[in-house]
């Protein structure tokens, strides 16, 4: 666990959250400030701070999260399908630098890039 980390803090229970699905080694929970009808982070438990901090050694962890996004998705009503953002670095507009990818759907999900 990381010092000063609230994702860190949220997945030991420290910090509540609202949980969407946990197991010994992720952690899902609703966004506090969604931007979409539905909005849940999913994140690992171990203090990675970013991608960019990830090693070969991680790649059952993040080949694990993201089988499950489609499947928690699916299961928060996104059947239809869904966004996933990972934002990388200060570089990449992370806020929390505990990596995370959120996930969100439900609504009118606009085309990533505006070309006009
Ligand atoms: P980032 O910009 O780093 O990709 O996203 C960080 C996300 O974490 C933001 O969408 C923000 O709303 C969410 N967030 C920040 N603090 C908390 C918190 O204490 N609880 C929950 N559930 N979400 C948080
Ligand atoms: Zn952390």
């Amino acid at each position: 666990m990381a010092d000063n980390c609230i994702f860190c803090k949220i997945a030991c229970g420290e910090i509540p959250s609202n949980k969407v699905y946990e197991d010994d080694e992720v952690l899902a929970f609703h966004d506090i400030h969604p931007v979409a009808p539905v909005h849940f982070m999913l994140i690992p438990k171990l203090h990675l701070a970013s991608l960019m901090e990830t090693e070969d050694s991680h790649a059952g962890l993040l080949g694990k999260m993201l089988l499950l996004a489609p499947r928690l998705a699916k299961q928060q009503g996104l059947e239809k399908g869904f966004r996933t953002v990972i934002n990388t670095g200060k570089g990449g507009g992370q806020e929390v630098f505990h990596l995370h990818i959120h996930v969100m759907g439900g609504g009118h999900i606009p085309p990533m890039v505006r070309r006009d």
